[in-house]
C-alpha cells in the first residue's frame, strides 16, 4: 500500500460530519450541522423541474448563465447601491465554500500570511494551508466576539496577503458594524491585502441590524472577494450553488482557477434561481423569520442550564453550559448527545488548537418549532 505524504496531516473528519453521525447513531435531535429540517419553497423546486424539462441540461457558461448574473447584478444594485458588471465581476460556483477556495487559491503564494478570526468557520485554515500559506490567528472574545482592530494592526506584516471576514459570523452570530468596516478600510488602505468576505448569511441578520457587505464600499470591492451561497438563502444547503463577486482584475484570476476545477456549475438550478430572484420577499423576509426561530429556541431553553451568548445573525446561537457536567469542548457535546439526545457543535472545534477549555456549544435553530421545542424539553430535565 502506498501512502502519499499528506498535504493536510492534522485534518480528520469535519466536526459537522462527526456530530451528524453521532446524532444518527444516538437517535438524537440534530441541532449541530447547519441545515433546515423544514421543506424549501415548492415553487422553486417546480422551476428546477421545468428547467430540466425545457432542456437546460448541458454545460452552463463557465461563469454562470448570463441571466442569473444579470439578476444578481440588479440585486446588488438594489441592496448595496453598487454597480457590478455581470460579465466581468460575478462567477457562479458550486457553493460558497468553493467560492472561498477558488478566491484564496487564485492569489495565495507560498509563505503568504492570511489573517483570520477565531472561532472561525472550518474551511478557511485548510484552504490557506493547501496553498502553502500561513494562517495568522486573532481571537474574538465571548460574549460579543467583536474584532479588536488594534490587534489586527499589530498582526499585519509585509507578508500579509489577505484578511478573511465573515458577517454574520459562523459560529458566533456576531455581525460587523459600519465602524468595523471603516476600520477594515483604514488597516488595508495603501497595502496589497485582499479581503475575503464570507457573506453566506447576508440575509440572516436580526434585531434591525443592516448587513455591511463589502460590495457597499468601493475601497473594499477593489481589493475584495464577496462570497455567497444560495443554500442559506433558499433553505437548500444540498444544492451547493453559490457565487463570488469581485473587481474584474481579481475575477479574471479567479476564473483561471475555476475553469480547470469544475469549469461550470449545475445548470437547472441556475435557470430556476434566475427566475426566482424576482421574488424579493423570499430573501428580504428571511431575517425576521430566522430571528423568530432564534427567539423560539431561547424560550425553549429557558429552563435548561444554558446561558445564551449574543447572536445577531446566521443559523446559530452559542450558549454556555451551566449544569453539573465537568467535560469541556467536544467531550461535553458528545456526552449531552448521548445522555440527553440533542446534538450541538462545540465551539472549541472552530479553533485551530481547540481554544481555551470552555463549555460553549453552538445550537442551530433553523429547525421546525416542534423540533426546537422537543430539544428544549429534553435539555430541561437535567441539572
Ligand atoms: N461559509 C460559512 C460561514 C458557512 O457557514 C458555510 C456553510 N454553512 C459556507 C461558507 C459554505 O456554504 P456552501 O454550503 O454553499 O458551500
Ligand atoms: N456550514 C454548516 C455548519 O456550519 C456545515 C457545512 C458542512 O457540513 N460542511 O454547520
Amino acid at each position: 500500500m502506498y501512502y502519499p505524504l499528506s498535504k493536510l496531516p492534522n485534518v480528520g473528519l469535519t466536526i459537522f460530519t462527526e456530530m451528524s453521525q453521532l446524532a444518527l447513531q444516538e437517535n438524537a435531535i440534530n441541532l449541530g450541522q447547519g441545515f433546515p429540517d423544514y421543506p424549501m419553497d415548492k415553487q422553486l423546486i417546480g422551476l428546477v423541474n421545468q428547467a430540466m424539462l425545457d432542456g437546460n441540461n448541458q454545460y452552463a457558461h463557465s461563469n454562470g448563465i448570463p441571466l442569473i448574473r444579470q439578476k444578481l447584478a440588479q440585486k446588488v444594485a438594489d441592496l448595496y447601491h453598487s454597480n457590478i458588471d455581470p460579465d466581468t465581476q460575478i462567477t457562479i460556483t458550486p457553493g460558497g465554500t468553493y467560492a472561498i477556495y477558488t478566491a484564496l487559491t487564485s492569489f495565495l503564494q507560498k509563505d503568504d500570511e492570511v489573517i483570520l478570526f477565531e472561532p472561525a468557520y472550518d474551511c478557511y485554515v485548510p484552504i490557506i494551508e493547501l496553498n502553502g500559506a500561513k494562517p495568522v490567528y486573532i481571537q474574538l472574545q465571548a460574549p460579543e466576539y467583536a474584532i479588536d482592530w488594534q490587534e489586527v494592526r499589530s498582526k499585519i506584516t509585509n507578508r500579509t496577503k489577505a484578511i478573511i471576514i465573515n458577517s454574520p459570523q459562523n459560529p458566533t452570530g456576531s455581525v460587523l458594524s459600519k465602524q468595523d468596516i471603516q476600520e477594515l478600510i483604514a488597516v488595508t488602505e495603501g497595502t496589497d491585502i485582499i479581503v475575503i468576505s464570507d457573506e453566506v448569511y447576508e440575509h440572516l441578520i436580526f434585531d434591525d441590524l443592516q448587513h455591511e457587505s463589502i460590495l457597499k464600499y468601493p475601497e473594499l470591492l477593489k481589493r475584495g472577494f464577496a462570497c455567497f451561497s444560495f443554500g442559506k438563502t433558499y433553505n437548500c444547503t444540498g444544492w451547493k450553488l453559490g457565487y463570488a463577486i469581485s473587481a474584474p482584475e481579481l475575477m479574471a484570476e479567479f476564473r483561471k482557477v475555476h475553469q480547470f476545477n469544475c469549469f461550470s456549475s449545475f445548470t437547472p438550478t441556475q435557470v430556476a434561481l434566475a427566475r426566482f430572484l424576482d421574488n424579493k420577499a423570499a430573501y428580504l423576509e428571511l431575517g425576521k423569520k430566522m430571528q423568530a426561530k432564534r427567539d423560539f429556541l431561547q424560550n425553549a431553553l429557558k429552563n435548561a442550564p444554558f446561558k445564551p451568548l449574543t447572536s445577531h445573525g446566521s443559523y446559530f446561537h452559542c450558549y454556555e453550559y451551566q449544569g453539573g457536567l465537568k467535560e469541556t469542548g467536544i467531550d461535553l457535546a458528545k456526552k449531552i448527545t448521548a445522555q440527553y439526545k440533542v446534538a450541538t457543535i462545540p465551539v472549541s472545534a472552530f479553533y485551530h488548537d481547540g481554544g481555551a477549555p470552555n463549555q460553549i456549544l453552538r445550537f442551530c435553530f433553523c429547525k421546525q418549532d416542534t423540533t426546537l421545542e422537543e430539544a428544549g424539553r429534553r435539555l430541561s430535565i437535567f441539572n
